[in-house]
């Protein structure tokens, strides 16, 4: 019968990829959360509710129009691959952008914009068959999934492969931007009051800094037939 999997781990681990794999083989649904606190992000930016004049978020503001922010995953059916949409449009593209992740784990501090979230993740999921990955759903959002993975590998190698991604795209950026946002938003996210981003105690920990991606999804696989 099917189960939930929770992925949870630091930045730029390879959560969604394998995630994706997972969820290929066992025919389950996946569902990126941290695309959902990008969306709200990008929201946030387009609505001049971050930047430098507020020193940060705009944190009353944003709560105020929290109700009125519409999140939704779509079949794309070019890549085969669910996009995440914002009140009607498609972000997947503009929530990857560099300026996002800069802010991201400001916004994701939000217990307001945690609370909305993780409502809406609890629904996603409510028939099982998922994998979400994330910071926090083996620990908050689905405690009871039958299979919990926590990611690591090293800040440098993610670096490196957040790097490339993002030179693939376009953007403009150093070597050295990029791993500082990693480490910035690791620690962000590990120390933040609500919900920080920690092993569950029953997770299974996959450090792949000398892992290659196929011999980490068989290992992975086997635990979720097990
Ligand atoms: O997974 P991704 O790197 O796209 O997530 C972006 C950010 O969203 C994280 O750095 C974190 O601040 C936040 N996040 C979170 N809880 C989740 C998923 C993501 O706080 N479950």
């Amino acid at each position: 019968s099917k189960i939930t999997i929770a992925i949870d781990g630091y930045s730029s681990t390879g959560k969604s990829t394998v995630a994706r794999q997972l969820a290929k083989a066992l025919d389950y649904i996946y569902v990126d959360s941290g695309a959902m606190y990008r969306a709200i992000t990008l929201f946030a930016l387009q609505n001049d509710l971050i930047g430098k004049e507020q020193e940060g978020v705009d944190k009353a503001g944003l709560i105020s129009l929290l109700p009125g922010i519409r999140l939704e995953f779509r079949k794309n059916h070019e890549t085969g691959k669910a996009d995440i949409w914002l009140n009607g449009e498609n972000v997947e593209q503009d929530i990857r952008k560099m300026e996002v992740s800069s802010f991201v784990s400001m916004v994701s501090a939000l217990p307001e914009v945690r609370k909305k979230l993780v409502e809406q993740q609890r629904l996603l999921g409510k028939d099982k068959g998922v994998v979400m990955d994330g910071r926090d759903i083996g620990t908050v959002v689905f405690p009871d999934a039958e299979l919990k993975l926590f990611m690591t590998a090293s800040p440098k190698i993610r670096a490196t492969r957040r790097y490339k991604e993002l030179l693939e795209k376009g953007e403009t950026i150093t070597y050295e931007e990029v791993l500082q946002n990693v480490e910035s938003r690791d620690l962000a996210d590990s120390t933040r009051k609500d919900s920080p981003l920690i092993k569950a105690d029953d997770a299974v920990e996959i450090d792949n800094s000398d892992m290659g991606e196929k011999e980490q999804f068989e290992r992975i696989l086997n635990h979720a037939r097990n």
